[in-house]
């Protein structure tokens, strides 16, 4: 590059009185892994989706080099939920954070509907809406939004994403959008555990999000529950019925059996998260997904994580804003106001922002457009926010914090290669870093994968198979490493090296002589000798030495020449005389002590 872009250094920022780690991020233009590491520094443990306020956050922001300034409008706006703002976290367990909950209450969960295809998923999620949600203005739901609300027995609300399927709900993680809380895992009782089922509890576990099977279909002639729970405990997923801690309901979403059953137990996971949100400040969300509408222009699904998103709120999405003009549910019913986990379709934004782009909202359009150009100045700078993770990066992000664990996504050419495989590369895992296959299949790399690696921030294996092109493409645009191999030793080579390399070796000084200084020979203008005597250890040409005059280092270098006598000596031993000169050193004294040493490589 010839041109240095102008750093960030001295940019001034208008942060909110509160703000999700998440935006502080955006706003910031770097990933929120910076910002949280920036926080764990300064003794804030705070995830991606929590708030904190306009000082941890001034904090974080100065360490990244800006100049931060509160936002007065909001200020202003939300100076009545001041208290919530000052208050301690109302969780308990993180009780050391300052972060905004008081006054968080508890939200619904957002469910994402994932399993192989053909097992039900579309049909599940049409039966909830067809019997659970509430017909609104417009008679139910007529169009499709992207997320809508049932209602379960007891009268609570469960967020369906109504985008079935692992691709979507990895997109939504690659781009650092958590949204869903609980997974269901739609598993064929007459089908059973099949790849894609495999592929989505893996997603699913990657992302850490708690699952509950339904396992469909029960009606089928040819259903056998059991054998779909056995490969279910094959898996690692152990059923209740088994002693596990894994909620199997069956279900029937062609006849609509089963569905009160799973909302609740939907609902208990959820519970056991504690699921809260504070509607008392302004909108932070996640857009579900967004088009162009000739005749209504850009419509985006939003689905509000915590805060209020009212009517009229502008609303800053990546690299666009605008004044949220219509807001509607799913059944077309028109909104004024929307809460934590509330999908809105909104009408009203200047562009169409990617599906998983977070949102906020800003006090006027001035502010959100300037906001929106900051960021696209940063990107444009060459701020990084998705880092690329590779064999050879691994290393450093593991020890930037990045990544926890050294994450492969395997792809092979037959079973019989898969699981020898597995074990192999996890045998590689060192005490420090650990080889997690996440996932492991037969076949091509398919998108699927990539976007699991994304989001996990793995490197894709493909062992005697390649990438399908859609897979490539989106590796590409995702930065995500496939590596394809043909010999298994080769795999295990690169793996075993990039482990290493992991493994940052630690060099320990090692004390070798101490020599004193009796005389001093001029040796032209500039050098000298030191005629000295060794008083313990072996001192050798080329050895590291300090020079020490009262007890204090007053210089560094190495053993240039040694001699013993008038001869070149290689080393000289303890009890002897000998001359030294020291690199860049010539002022010796008399009563000086050098001491010599070298580094050895501990480990
Ligand atoms: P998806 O690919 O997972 O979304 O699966 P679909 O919802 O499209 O369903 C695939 C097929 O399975 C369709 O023909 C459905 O009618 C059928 N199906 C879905 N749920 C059930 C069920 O509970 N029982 C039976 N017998 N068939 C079902």
């Amino acid at each position: 590059m010839t041109t240095t872009p102008s750093t960030p250094a001295a940019q001034s920022i208008h942060i909110p009185p509160a703000i999700v780690v998440g935006d502080l991020a955006a706003l910031l233009g770097v990933t929120p892994i910076d910002v949280i590491k920036e926080l764990m520094k300064n003794g804030v443990m705070a995830t991606i989706n929590q708030v904190v306020d306009f000082d941890t956050a001034a904090v974080v922001a100065t360490d990244l080099g800006f100049a931060p300034e509160e936002h007065s409008s909001i200020a202003a706006a939300t100076s009545n939920a001041e208290g919530a703002t000052d208050a301690p976290a109302a969780d308990a367990g993180r009780a050391t954070m300052r972060i905004t909950e008081a006054g968080a209450q508890t939200r619904p969960p957002v469910v994402t509907v994932l399993g192989h295809v053909d097992h039900g998923k579309t049909t599940l999620l049409d039966a909830i809406r067809r019997t659970h949600v509430a017909a609104g203005e417009a008679g139910g739901i007529t169009q499709h939004i992207g997320a809508y609300q049932a209602t379960a027995p007891d009268g609570r609300l469960v967020t369906f994403i109504d985008t079935p399927g692992h691709a979507a709900f990895s997109q939504m993680r690659a781009r650092g959008a958590r949204i869903t809380d609980v997974a269901i895992v739609v598993v064929a009782a007459d089908d059973g555990v099949m790849q894609q089922t495999r592929e989505a509890i893996d997603h699913v576990r990657a992302a850490g999000v708690p699952m509950v099977i339904a396992l469909n279909k029960i009606d089928a002639p040819n259903a056998n529950p059991d054998r779909a729970k056995q490969q279910l405990l094959e898996i690692g997923l152990v059923p209740e019925e088994f002693g596990g801690d894994q909620i199997v309901v069956p279900t029937s979403a062609l006849r609509g059996e089963g569905i009160d059953t799973l909302l609740e137990n939907v609902l208990l996971v959820a519970d056991l998260q504690d699921l809260r949100a504070n509607p008392d400040q302004n909108a932070v969300g996640v857009v579900i997904e967004a088009k162009s509408d000739r005749h209504r222009g850009i419509v985006a699904t939003l689905l509000v994580q915590t805060g209020t998103l009212h009517q009229g709120d502008t609303i800053l999405a990546g690299l666009t804003s605008g004044r949220a003009k219509a807001m509607t549910d799913a059944t077309g019913t028109r909104l004024e106001s929307a809460g934590p986990s509330t999908p809105v379709e909104v009408l009203g934004l200047s562009e169409v922002p990617p599906a998983g782009e977070r949102f906020v909202v800003r006090p006027d359009e001035k502010t959100a457009r300037a906001e929106a150009d900051a960021r696209r100045r940063a990107l444009e700078a060459g701020v990084e926010t998705t880092a690329a993770v590779t064999l050879e990066t691994l290393f450093g992000e593991i020890h930037k914090g990045n990544v926890a664990d050294f994450n492969l996504v395997l792809k092979a050419d037959v079973q019989g290669s898969v699981e020898p495989l597995v074990r192999t590369l996890e045998d590689l895992s060192v005490s420090e870093v650990r080889v997690k296959v996440i996932h492991a299949s037969v076949g091509s790399v398919t998108e699927s994968d990539v976007q699991l690696a994304a989001a996990a921030k793995a490197v894709v294996i493909a062992f005697n198979t390649s990438a399908e092109q859609g897979a490539r493409r989106l590796a590409e645009q995702e930065r995500v490493e496939i590596r394809e191999y043909k010999i298994i030793y080769e795999i295990v080579e690169d793996v075993e090296k990039a482990v290493s390399g992991l493994l940052e070796p630690i060099y320990e000084e090692r004390h070798d002589a101490t020599i004193e200084v009796r005389q001093v020979f001029r040796v032209g203008r500039r050098n000298a000798i030191a005629g000295a005597f060794v008083r313990e250890g072996t001192v050798t040409r080329g050895a590291r030495a300090r020079v020490r005059r009262g007890g204090v280092v007053i210089a560094e270098g190495v053993v240039e020449s040694l001699k013993r006598v008038a001869d070149d000596a290689r080393e000289v031993v303890a009890g002897l005389e000998c001359g030294i000169q020291i690199s860049n050193f010539s002022d010796f004294q008399e009563g000086d002590e050098i001491i010599t040493h070298h580094m050895e490589q501990t480990r």
